[in-house]
């Protein structure tokens, strides 16, 4: 840390903050299982560079991680294939909704970011083509980052998304007709859908995402993940399209890269420094958690661990 101070004591008071704040916002419901979850759930879980993690509320319950696996599909992706993945997807925010279609057409089937839909569907168009099982592979991966045998995703939650994913059933084929797109869509989706149905808790996730507060590296034994380079353009992605047209605000208020999903989870990042996940699942009109920004507006400054 960088400054001497009582985290833990700043999440608890954070943690009384939300919990006296109406909890405004709606599930996922467009996703049918994600409706069903419990909406009072709240979790939060830091994972410090120095080792002293602590967590709070809900933070060893797992849930749908969504969109926030766009980090993880992007990392693999980019292991792989290095800077020529910027030929396939642009690196400047979207300025637009999570799903939208309007900016493929201007710029030929190239999404503006990996971060939203169009642009994950593109990685995993790539690990598609790059792994021999994507599914099983991608999966590995991800144990590997926090070593968590145990990880699953959720059939019932792929499923239900692909029952009614008529948008980026739109998205995928769009692209392809761009040429932008080099597998059979519907493989393409099925395991996009199966991505985003990652099951974690807050714990799992941030220290997952340790690496990317670590310069590239795990923190349990400093093993390679990507370079110190990689990761900070990966944060630095996370800075200005984590939130889709929300990411400034996330900026403004928070801090600090970034990634939610529509599961109600958000993760943040803290380079050399710490990691966070949080959970609460309804969200704001944007689709980001409504208590989760919250939270970590009001962590970063009571306690001043933010980037800026
Ligand atoms: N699986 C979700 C979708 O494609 C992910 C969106 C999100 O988390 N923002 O709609």
């Amino acid at each position: 840390m960088n400054r001497v101070v009582n985290y833990q004591q700043c999440i608890k008071e954070s943690y009384q903050y939300v919990k006296n704040l109406p909890s405004k916002g709606a599930l996922a419901d467009y996703i049918p299982e994600l409706a069903r979850v419990d909406d009072s759930k709240f979790g939060a879980y830091m994972t410090n560079l120095d080792g002293e993690d602590f967590g709070i509320g809900d933070d060893l319950e797992k849930f749908s991680i969504q969109s926030i696996s766009k980090v993880l599909t992007l990392t693999m992706a980019y292991q792989k294939l290095g800077e020529k993945i910027w030929e396939r997807v642009d690196v400047e925010p979207s300025g637009a909704k999570f799903d939208s279609l309007i900016l493929l057409d201007t710029n030929k089937g190239i999404p503006r970011n990996p971060f939203i839909n169009s642009g994950a569907i593109v990685v995993c168009d790539i690990l598609v083509s790059q792994l021999g099982d994507p599914k099983k592979e991608f999966l590995q991966f991800v144990r590997d980052l926090a070593d968590l045998p145990e990880l699953e995703y959720s059939k019932e939650i792929a499923s239900s998304e692909k029952s009614c994913g008529y948008r980026n059933v739109a998205l995928c084929n769009y692209i392809k007709s761009f040429g932008n797109i080099e597998n059979d869509p519907s493989e393409v989706l099925d395991f996009y859908f199966l991505a985003c149905s990652l099951m974690m808790t807050c714990q799992e996730l941030s220290q997952c995402f340790g690496f990317l507060a670590n310069r590239g590296r795990r923190i349990a034994d400093g093993k390679k993940i990507v370079s110190s380079s990689q990761s900070k353009r990966l944060n630095a992605l996370m800075m200005t399209c984590g939130f889709y047209d929300e990411s400034g605000e996330f900026a403004f208020g928070v801090g600090l890269p970034g990634k939610s999903g529509v599961g109600g989870g958000i993760v943040a990042v803290y380079p050399k420094n710490y990691t966070f996940a949080v959970w609460s699942p309804k969200l704001n009109l944007k689709g980001n958690s409504y208590l989760g920004m919250k939270f970590l507006e009001d962590f970063t400054t009571r306690s001043e661990l933010t980037i800026f």
